[in-house]
């Protein structure tokens, strides 16, 4: 190969959006930083790209080349297949994409690695076939990897099912893993398929020949420790937190700019934002219920808002969720007369969110997130204090450690009098908001999310922790490179 072609990072992500954006940041720095070249595959799980998608793909950075690659065809899984299968599924359909277009890219320029997403450890095949180490990218934090790593060994020693320990999972450096905080695969009977498809995830981050973490030291500072920075012999590098910094949304610039104008008329850290993620969706009388809670906290107010579903709380994953466009109303599912009676003082966003700008915006004093990683990460690196209502996945346990590990956000209690079964009531959403927002503790949380987004900001800087980790292992890709050349 020409020894003037810049060395290629294969990049394969599985079809969820939270992975594909801390991705595409990290092919971003592999580029502008390391001088390699980057290909980041998305294995697509259905063939029309969802709004989230497009919006990614149109404002993906120079130098990264984002491809798309087929669906698996639509019949292959029954229509009531769960999102995490179906996401295995789609990124184990990549694999051969994968080995075709690693091969035609070997032709011009020396491919330095492969790097998969927890759910496309398959495509590893490919790696070895080609000789180059195959790297996972981590989208969660450390805490979930610890128990991914640690998992096979709780597994065998196991008597029962979890969800029945009446002692926490204690990892080394984590704050303990109460049953109830578990994620939901665990909680289902060992027996399942649903158990049985994440234990065989974990078994797969044992397969890879290092791991990369979208975390850093200062918020986890037991990352990778446990010998000197592997545990169980793998290789586990913080390179965090890669969050997106780009602007998001295709012809959308002029609604952005108006919600951006409304934010600065607003008192500094006076609104309250609420988003729940690419996928996370609130039954009905939970939206109506958080509606009236917003309307009582008198607050001003940015909702990114998705339809209720009544089923399963990941009913948008797949890009589904939003508003509708088949009926008259798209905001039909909030209660009567809200956005009448809230006009001015908050806003009800349909579509896809520009998070990252409104999270960075001054105006805003108090996240309502459901805890997934990279929400997690961009509410400390815009310094902002966190309501923590998790959803599905680990995002629990993310929820734990905000609170109590980090100290930067207030749980909603779930258990208190007027809730039950997930549901919330008002009177519990308003009153953590208010702990969140004012009084002694509420200036806590704000000095201790400010102080760590400075450590982050810190972290990722030329000479911090995680840009050093990066360093460490693309020189490392290169070097293994030049001595196959020689
Ligand atoms: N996001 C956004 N606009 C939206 C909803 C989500 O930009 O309306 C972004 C958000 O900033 C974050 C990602 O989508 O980067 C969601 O990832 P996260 O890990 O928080 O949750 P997931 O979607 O994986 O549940």
């Amino acid at each position: 190969s020409p020894a003037s072609a810049r060395r290629h990072v294969l990049l394969l992500c599985s079809p969820c959006m939270g992975h594909l954006i801390p991705f595409a940041e990290l092919a971003r720095r592999l580029v502008a930083d390391h001088g390699l070249a980057a290909t980041l595959l998305f294995a697509a799980a259905t063939d029309a790209p969802s709004e989230q998608y497009a919006a990614l793909a149109a404002s993906v950075p120079d130098g990264v080349d984002l491809v798309a690659l087929p669906a698996p065809p639509a019949d292959a899984l029954p229509p009531s297949t769960p999102v995490r299968e179906r996401v295995v599924h789609a990124a184990l359909s990549a694999v051969p994409h994968v080995r075709d277009i690693a091969g035609s890219l070997t032709s011009t320029a020396p491919l330095a690695a492969l790097v998969v997403d927890m759910a496309s450890v398959p495509a590893r095949d490919v790696a070895t076939e080609l000789g180059v180490p195959c790297y996972m990218f981590f989208t969660s934090p450390w805490m979930l990897l610890s128990l991914f790593l640690h998992l096979p060994e709780l597994d065998a020693g196991l008597v029962g099912e979890y969800r029945d320990a009446t002692e926490p999972i204690r990892l080394p450096g984590c704050v303990p893993i109460h049953a109830r905080e578990l994620p939901g695969a665990m909680l289902a009977d060992r027996s399942s398929e649903t158990y049985a498809g994440f234990l065989s995830l974990a078994k797969d981050a044992a397969r890879v020949d290092g791991i990369l973490v979208n975390t850093f030291r200062e918020l986890e500072p037991a990352v990778g420790q446990g010998g000197t920075d592997c545990v169980k012999d793998m290789p586990v590098h913080a390179i965090g937190p890669l969050v997106w910094t780009r602007p998001v949304g295709v012809n959308r610039e002029p609604e952005h700019a108006r919600l951006i104008t409304w934010l600065d008329q607003q008192a500094r850290g006076s609104v309250v934002f609420l988003s729940f993620g690419s996928g996370g969706t609130l039954t009905r009388r939970q939206t109506t219920e958080l509606a009236l809670a917003l309307e009582a906290t008198g607050r001003p107010f940015i909702w990114a808002a998705k339809r209720p579903h009544e089923d399963t709380a990941d009913g948008a994953f797949f890009g589904t969720g939003r508003g509708g466009d088949d009926d008259d109303d798209p905001l039909g599912f909030l209660p009567r007369g809200f956005v009448e009676r809230t006009a001015g003082v908050g806003l009800v966003l349909l579509s896809w969110a520009p998070q990252t700008a409104i999270l960075g915006h001054a105006a805003v004093g108090c996240f309502v997130t459901h805890c997934g990683w990279n929400s997690s990460l961009e509410g400390i690196l815009n310094g902002v204090p966190m309501v923590a209502w998790p959803l599905y996945a680990e995002q629990k346990m993310n929820a734990a450690m905000l609170e109590a590990h980090a100290g930067v956000a207030a749980r909603l209690n779930a258990a208190g009098p007027g809730n039950g079964n997930g549901f919330v009531c008002k009177e519990e959403i308003v009153s953590v908001i208010r702990r969140v927002m004012n009084g002694e503790e509420a200036a806590m949380m704000r000095r201790r999310v400010g102080e760590l987004r400075d450590r982050a900001t810190h972290a990722l800087a030329m000479d911090g922790s995680s840009t050093l980790a990066l360093a460490k292992v693309t020189a490392l890709w290169k070097s293994s490179i030049s001595r196959d050349e020689k």
